[in-house]
């Protein structure tokens, strides 16, 4: 079992990435594909009059401040034009993908944060009204149903909370959860960089291979959105993933070559 995140951000090359795919499937190889949408997600929101905004949590993190608007655009670019695209660009290449998103069947159950403690001009502050949340169960069985069917699912980045209000989550710990739950073997990272960088972004500091112990201080020099990916792995190991691979997604054959071994592998 194979899990890829396939990022947000311009430049993975998603037609590589499909025909890859299409080929370990057709070899029996059982996927489940997790995407972002946040890049463009970003570019909706300008043009429909509501910007994106961005906050610090006291921890560091970087994350998006998820509205109800913004969280409905989110559901529509994420879900909507994006799961259909992937979605069909998979079945041109005779992947019969099934597109969903955490909210269908409680795919994905997350836990509302509804009150976050952020650091603004240097003060911390309380942001309620968030619509975001931390997965806390993956329903591994409506994953299988679809994969003994035969059908590749293919997750948008959203979860419902206890009480069923839609969420917004972040794919790389989605894609981690999801990896856990079905008990991936990998778990593939792809994003528009050749893999974790020491010296970002000095892309000849790529870390080839990191060990688990090494994930701690791997956070330190992730910056913004990489951090999550680096928590994602970390979260992916716990749960019993034996392998993360944080992969160039713009390449000629983006999950072959992180089946190889290509980008930054951590075990
Ligand atoms: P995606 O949309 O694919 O999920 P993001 O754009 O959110 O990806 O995050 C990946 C980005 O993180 C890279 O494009 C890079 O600009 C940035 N980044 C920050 N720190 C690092 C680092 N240490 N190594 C590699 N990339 C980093």
């Amino acid at each position: 079992m194979l899990v890829v995140k396939i990022g947000g951000s311009q430049g993975v090359a998603l037609e590589a990435v499909c025909r890859d795919l299409s080929m370990l499937v057709q070899q029996g190889q059982q996927v489940v594909v997790v995407h972002g949408g946040s890049a463009e997600t970003n570019e909706i929101s300008v043009k429909l009059g509501h910007p994106p905004r961005f906050v610090t949590s006291v921890s560091g993190f970087t994350s998006r401040y998820t509205d109800r608007t913004t969280l409905e655009i989110f559901a529509m670019v994420t879900n909507g034009r994006m799961n259909t695209l992937l979605v069909e660009q998979l079945q041109k290449v005779g992947v019969n993908a099934f597109g969903l998103s955490g909210v269908d069947g409680r795919l994905m159950v997350a836990q509302r944060k509804d009150a976050i403690r952020i650091v603004e001009n240097g003060r911390q502050r309380m942001l309620r009204d968030d619509y975001t949340g931390k997965i806390e169960q993956v329903n591994a069985t409506l994953l299988r149903l679809l994969l003994n069917e035969g059908l590749t699912p293919v997750v948008a980045p959203l979860a419902i909370s206890p009480v069923g209000d839609v969420l917004n989550v972040d794919a790389d710990r989605a894609a981690a959860m999801v990896a856990g739950a079905v008990r991936a073997e990998q778990l593939i990272i792809l994003t528009n960089v050749p893999g974790l960088m020491r010296n970002y972004p000095d892309e000849s500091t790529v870390i080839p291979y990191l060990p688990r112990v090494g994930l701690e201080q791997a956070l330190s020099f992730a910056e913004g959105r990489m951090k999550k990916k680096v928590l994602g792995a970390s979260e992916a190991l716990d749960l019993g993933v034996s392998k993360v691979v944080f992969a160039d997604g713009r390449v000629e054959h983006p999950v072959l070559d992180a089946l190889d071994g290509k980008g930054t592998v951590i075990s």
